[in-house]
């Protein structure tokens, strides 16, 4: 059978990231020495790779056999002297070769990033701002490898064009001179096979001029490269292997050329197929090449606006196999909308992908001058979007690349839901950035609960300040923190997204509450759940026995105070002395023009002096609190700092 290709019409500085080994960078408290850090690593059964000689923020390299960085994480947070513990990534210079947003045509590339630009491409549309893969957000992660190699099926791969030449896979055994001594020098039946394959006029160039604008648009979707010129493609870092089958001359497109292609990828154990074309016939022999190759196979759902689900209707093959290692992908518009011309089906498409006005790759030609970049629009266009994410993926989880069957369960887990994508299997819009990052991020329960100074103290309630130390996350930035309160009157949403460490709920005296807390990285992973201690406020009266007045104190009623009562002195040094278990502690008095100052000791410690002076009279505030990360023995002392007068209405601990 003849097939057709899928084609409608032609008309913040970035470091990337990879894991060096499994080294992990300890940083310390300033001042750390280095037999103190020695002495960590050592008992933690850490070997040091190398250190800093800092005193400032000294850190060091290490590596810990056979353990997780979860786990060593998990050794190490007891460590007073240890500030953080990540990954020893490697960081590339983000220079003008290395920044996307210095490749000239990356403003018009809306399926990786679209900012509800207009594009003036062959249907002029004004985009919908994130409507895309968050290609950009991924290549933040990595640009991908060149060790993942992803084979174009196509017509052929223009790899003069400078946005490609880098991008071409290299057959090791036909490198070099080898590739034009007319020699089949690794014996595979292909002479001179250095870059792919001609299955349609059986020769070795993979590009013939003023042709194969096609696979070369799509090898550009895919990788072209990161060099501050053109376009970029999705994973402008991985290779690719140009088989061509199918020309301009009508006597190519054939099953067999497109079998020999898929036969030659995999002998190569090429992991991800890129294939843009089809036709109404399905092929049991394609099929089981399909089934034998062990890679992922994406295929455009073609271009004939037609439900491919119909009973008796119309099928596109080979995007409409039932295989497991088939990835059918339809296209959508920069509104997120399905693409006019786009095939669907709820059966039969898995996931979307951007497929009008797309800019990239073309040879030069008549017209169109080298370094020629080309307008295009069909599923042919979008299929390349989720070839490069599946090369993304796999690039920073080589296990995925040895099961097509994951690959493909992680693209269509991972991809952005959308409403405007329900004419596919998933409903989902592919997304780089989570299918790159799946790995939660990793939070801190609650640990600091002070109650807030200046709050009006009730004798029912009061509000409380909590704060956590910050999630930490293998790859990507913390995006936010979601934080329910459990306990009292039940559970309670405090809030749903804040990028602040602390929220402030109400804690009724009396009640256990706990702290729930989740974080959420960018790509949207969230952490498991982490709940804080159960805690207690307590409202305690002046008169308390926690307390321990010295001589020139005396209890006055007052209707204005907690209980009607409040503990005076106007002498200069009288003292009380609380002596409590808790977590945190506040002083509760009021304010006025008449009141003096108190000097404050936390276990010893002197504070800041308190000025209870105010121009008018505020009753029962918080004009004092301090709090610790754990449950502990404290002792507050409380002095009268000048000869004015002094009140201590009660307190507030939270144990
Ligand atoms: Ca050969
Ligand atoms: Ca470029």
């Amino acid at each position: 059978m003849a097939v057709a290709l899928v084609f409608s019409s032609v008309g913040a500085a970035v470091a990337t990231a990879r894991e060096s080994g499994d080294e992990l960078l300890v940083r310390y408290q300033p001042g750390t020495t280095a037999s103190e850090r020695r002495s960590i690593e050592r008992t933690h059964g850490l070997d040091r790779v190398r250190g800093t000689p800092t005193k400032r923020g000294p850190s060091d390299v290490v590596v810990a056999r056979g353990r997780s960085m979860a786990t060593v994480r998990r050794l190490l947070a007891d460590e007073p002297a240890v500030v953080a513990v990540a990954l020893n990534h490697e960081r590339e210079l983000a220079d003008d070769g290395a920044d996307i947003s210095t490749e000239p045509g990356f403003k018009h590339l809306w399926g990786l990033h679209n900012t509800g630009q207009k594009i003036s491409g062959p249907s002029a549309q004004t985009g919908v701002a994130d409507m895309d893969i968050d290609g950009r957000e991924a290549l933040t992660l990595g640009i991908g490898s060149p060790d993942v190699i992803v084979a174009v099926i196509d017509d052929g791969v223009d790899f003069s064009h400078p946005d490609l030449a880098a991008r071409a896979w290299v057959n090791p055994g036909e490198a070099g001179e080898l590739a034009t001594n007319g020699i089949d020098d690794d014996g595979n039946g292909y002479i001179d096979d250095v870059h792919g394959w001609d299955f349609c006029n059986d020769v070795a160039a993979v590009h013939e001029a003023g042709m194969d604008g096609h696979g070369t648009h799509v090898a550009g979707t895919i990788a072209a490269s990161l060099d501050g010129k053109g376009i970029v493609g999705v994973a402008p870092g991985i290779r690719i292997m140009a088989l061509k089958f199918i020309d301009d001359s009508g006597q190519c497109g054939r099953d067999d050329m497109a079998v020999a292609a898929i036969d030659y990828a995999a002998s190569f154990g090429v992991p991800i197929i890129n294939a843009s074309w089809g036709g109404p016939q399905p092929s049991a022999v394609l099929d089981a090449a399909i089934a034998e190759s062990g890679a992922l196979f994406v295929a455009a759902a073609g271009n004939w606006s037609l439900d491919l689900d119909q009973p008796g209707g119309p099928r596109f093959y080979p995007a409409s196999s039932t295989l497991p290692n088939v990835l059918t992908v339809g296209a959508i518009d920069q509104t997120g909308k399905r693409a006019s011309f786009s095939n669907f089906g709820t059966k039969s498409v898995d996931i979307a992908a951007p497929g009008t006005n797309i800019l990239s790759t073309y040879p030069a030609m008549s017209g169109c001058l080298s370094p020629c970049y080309v307008w295009s629009a069909g599923t042919s266009m979008a299929a390349p979007h989720v070839s490069g994410v599946a090369a993304l993926a796999g690039s920073a989880s080589p296990a995925l690349l040895a099961d097509p069957v994951k690959l493909r369960s992680r693209l269509l887990a991972t991809g952005s839901a959308l409403a405007g994508t329900r004419w596919s299997v998933t409903g989902r819009l592919v997304n780089a950035y989570r299918a790159v990052d799946t790995a939660p991020p990793v939070a801190q329960a609650p640990d600091r609960f002070a109650v807030k100074v200046g709050a009006l103290v009730g004798s029912g309630s009061v509000p409380v300040q909590v704060s956590w130390r910050a999630a930490s996350d293998d790859r990507s930035p913390i995006a936010s923190y979601a934080v329910k309160r459990l306990g009292g009157s039940g559970t309670v949403t405090i809030t749903k997204s804040t990028t602040a460490r602390k929220v402030s709920t109400t804690m009724s005296f009396g009640n256990e509450y706990r702290i729930r807390l989740t974080a959420a990285d960018a790509p949207g992973n969230v952490s498991p759940v982490r709940d804080s201690a159960a805690v207690i406020a307590k409202l305690h009266a002046e008169g308390s026995t926690l307390a321990r007045y010295s001589a020139g104190w005396r209890t006055v009623s007052a209707s204005s105070a907690l209980g009607g009562k409040t503990r005076i002195s106007s002498t200069k040094g009288a003292k009380v002395t609380i002596t409590f278990t808790g977590r945190s502690f506040a002083l509760v008095a009021p304010k006025g023009p008449t009141r003096g100052a108190i000097d404050i000791y936390v276990d010893g410690v002197k504070q800041p002096r308190v000025n209870l002076s105010a121009t008018s009279t505020k009753s029962r505030r918080v004009v004092f609190s301090t709090s610790w990360t754990s449950r502990g023995k404290h002792v507050i002392t409380l002095v009268v700092a000048t000869g004015r007068r002094v009140d201590i209405d009660g307190f507030v601990i939270v144990r």
